[in-house]
């Protein structure tokens, strides 16, 4: 396909806030793709070139790409520098650069689809000596082909910062209007579509099933196609990581109850962090909730499934915590969050902060995918194939209970153990991954937190000069889009040794560095930070509309990825619970 065609869409999505016109947009541009364009398609039209599961990185730095301009325009690099600081996105430089170039170019070729896939493919996996030149050229030569909105796009790509809005619901529907045999009439004046609901929501369970086991839209785009024979077989890939299920919150039991009806399995609510494991041909793979393999930083969760589950081939969700293999006590999440990056002397950590695992699910075993199973069953397999040992496996500790009284005393004493309260799950309920449905409930004892990216700061003065401070804070709406809610400028230390510190936060975002003007700095949004505050309230100074009172940076959450971040909705919720009460 045209490069050319996908550029439009991203335009015309850009220019929109709608998520019907979005989904309409992209589905017409899925109607004319064929076969074996789709899958890169679908990864283009969101600036990826690996599927969900695949947290590979393009990991090419702006630098770079300035050389590539330079070397395919023939502009100088100075004044490449010069109007980026001015216009501050790379992308927009490049439009301007090539439509300058292209004033005197006669002849052009159409640029494809796939040979920008394929070239950004290569300079993702490239290593080693040479490699930088090479990937100036591979990025250049797509530069001297492209048009001036196409390189905007391709640099914007390759930086991995799109700017262009569309969430899984929105790739989901597209698939259903452009392939699954339903009427839909869209009227592109009211923005509206006309269609029977009850089939609609049909279909879009049977893609979203497909993409809950595969994690990957580009193999249930081609599925679809085939028909709903083809995504049925679409299955569970042990060593593939899909998302993870999550819960919703509310406040008491009495709430709870009714959310989840009784009897109900009442968790303990494990303050650690979540681990999806998966054991497959021999090998076994650990990754976290942002789906990154992590399985070298902690060979000794390697272990302890290979010797306690007595299954070949499983997919199992649990939450790991750290405890001090010194005293035997159980550590927060702020002391084993190294644990997660840590590159170098490995075994030595583990041995003093090895973590246990507790495990309250499982998504499959044995060949025979468990996700539309009942909870009952699930807990049913575990219990078969884990053999249980303090310090290394352990199923959730759990209750199942009708009783108000029972459930109360329960979440007592899960909190005297130092857990963080207790997690309500409906017995009948299936595991959906990614969703926050309301067949899981948490009941929190410590105070609620946000989880927020970066997205700007100031360099300090004085005494923290050198420093981002004030940092500027967001959540993420539906489209993935991060809107601020806020600056934050306590909780971080001065002194490495107390805790998280400014050094180290600065280190981690000088590369995410987007612009500079005169203080003021904006960065591509990829830390999180678990934020405390006392209070949310509305604002017309953040483009959420929403302003954080008191905020303190708690801890850096480096299991999260930025799209996992609070989103906007979770602000609205907890700003009308505030409201009440
Ligand atoms: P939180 O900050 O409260 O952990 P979250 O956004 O990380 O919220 P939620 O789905 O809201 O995630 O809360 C569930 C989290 O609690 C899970 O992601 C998991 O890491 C952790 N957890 C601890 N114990 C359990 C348990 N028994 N069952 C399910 N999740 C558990």
């Amino acid at each position: 396909m045209d490069y050319s065609k996908l550029v439009e869409v991203y335009e015309q999505i850009e220019s929109t806030s709608k998520r019907l016109a979005k989904t309409h947009a992209i589905s017409e541009l899925l109607k004319i793709t064929s076969d074996e364009d789709i899958e890169h398609i679908i990864l283009l039209l969101r600036g990826r070139l690996f599927p969900d599961w695949n947290k590979a990185k393009i990991g090419v730095a702006s630098k770079l790409v300035l050389k590539a301009i330079g070397t395919s325009t023939g502009a100088s690099i100075k004044d490449i520098e010069n109007m980026w600081r001015d216009i501050g996105d790379l992308g927009l430089v490049a439009e301007q650069t090539i439509a300058k170039k292209t004033q005197v170019t006669l002849f052009q070729q159409n640029l494809t689809s796939d040979k920008v896939f394929a070239n950004l493919q290569k300079v993702s996996t490239m290593e080693g000596s040479g490699s930088v030149d090479r990937k100036v050229q591979l990025i250049a030569e797509l530069m001297s082909s492209a048009k001036p909105k196409e390189a905007k796009y391709i640099v914007r790509t390759v930086l991995e910062d799109l700017r262009v809005g569309i969430g899984d619901g929105t790739l989901r529907d597209s698939i259903v209007w452009a392939y699954m045999p339903i009427e839909i009439n869209y009227d592109s004046e009211k923005i509206a579509i006309d269609v029977d609901r009850e089939e609609f929501n049909k279909v879009v369970e049977i893609i979203q099933t497909a993409f809950d086991k595969s994690n990957d839209f580009g193999v249930v785009a081609l599925a679809a196609r085939k028909g709903v024979d083809a995504l049925e077989k679409i299955s569970l890939i042990p060593g593939n990581p899909i998302k993870v299920m999550l819960a919703q919150k509310e406040v008491n039991i009495d709430d709870a109850f009714k959310r989840v009806g009784v009897p109900a399995v009442i968790e303990y609510k494990y303050d650690g962090f979540r681990m999806q494991i998966h054991k497959f041909k021999g090998q076994v793979k650990v990754f976290t909730r942002r789906l990154e393999e992590v399985t070298k930083q902690f060979p000794e969760v390697v272990q302890f499934v290979t010797n306690n589950i007595a299954a070949e081939e499983f997919i199992i969700d649990c939450e790991a915590v750290g405890y001090d293999a010194k005293s035997g006590k159980y550590l927060v999440f702020q002391h084993i969050s190294q644990r997660i990056r840590r590159k170098y002397d490995i075994e030595a950590l583990a041995k003093k902060m090895p973590v246990e695992l507790n495990i309250f699910d499982i998504l499959f075993c044995d060949g025979k995918n468990l996700l539309k199973e009942t909870l009952e069953k699930r807990r049913a397999v575990l219990e078969k194939i884990v053999t249980e040992k303090k310090f290394e496996i352990i199923l959730s500790h759990k209750l199942i209970t009708s009783s108000k009284e029972e459930a109360m005393l329960f979440y007592d004493e899960s909190v005297k153990q130092g857990n963080e309260g207790v997690m309500i799950k409906n017995q009948e309920g299936i595991y959906k991954p990614g969703s926050r449905v309301g067949t899981w409930i948490k009941l929190k004892s410590t105070m609620d937190t946000l989880d927020l990216v970066i997205v700007g700061a100031e360099w300090g003065e004085g005494k923290r000069s050198g420093w981002f401070t004030s940092l500027a804070l967001a959540c993420v709406d539906e489209d993935g889009t991060f809107l601020e809610v806020g600056k934050v400028g306590t909780g971080l230390k001065e002194k490495a040794e107390e805790g998280l510190s400014f050094g180290e936060v600065t280190e981690l975002l000088k590369p995410l560095m987007k612009t500079e003007k005169g203080r003021e700095v904006t960065f591509k949004p990829e830390i999180v930070l678990e934020i405390q505050f006392e209070e949310i309230q509305a604002s017309t100074n953040y483009s959420s509309g929403y302003a954080l009172r008191f905020p303190r940076v708690k801890t850096l959450r480096e299991d999260r990825s930025p799209e996992d971040a609070s989103s906007l909705e979770r602000i609205k919720e907890e700003f009308d619970t505030q409201k009440k009460s």
